[in-house]
């Protein structure tokens, strides 16, 4: 997701901080994901098959770089796993370019969670990603 580029999930987001004030906004990723394995399955240069698969791939191919050149040697199942999560880090990076969600990090309104639900072995793990924005 770039802000940039999906007005409607930037101008979905902004009503919930700005006009709701939601406290919290969780990004949830899952196991056993069709859409992650199919992003790590496809060559590095991404499929060239239609526009909705190439501007999704965009989106999760920093996940995907990261998993690859740090857990190269890890077997591939587990990489995938890896970048089910590491995508919500990319998503919630992507949620702090918008201007309302980084202030309402930074003045304290609002916290970002990732939240991973494996429902293979039926658990459910969050982490803050706050942390993640020291103020300026
Ligand atoms: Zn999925």
């Amino acid at each position: 997701m770039q802000s940039s580029g999906y007005p409607g999930v930037g101008s979905a987001v902004e009503y919930a901080v700005l006009h709701l004030k939601v406290e919290n906004i969780m990004v949830i990723g899952h196991s056993c994901c069709g859409g992650i394995n199919a992003l790590m399955s496809f060559p590095d240069d991404g499929p060239k098959q239609t526009a909705f698969i190439e501007d999704w791939i965009k989106i999760g191919q920093e996940a995907k770089f990261r998993v690859k050149k740090l857990h190269a040697d890890l077997p591939f199942d587990q990489q995938v796993t890896l970048c089910e999560k590491e995508a919500v880090n990319v998503s919630l990076e992507n949620l702090l370019t918008y201007p309302f969600v980084r202030e309402g990090v930074l003045k304290g309104t609002l916290a970002l969670q990732g939240g991973y639900y494996n429902f293979v072995d039926g658990t459910f793990d969050t982490w803050s990603f706050n942390d993640s924005l020291t103020p300026a």
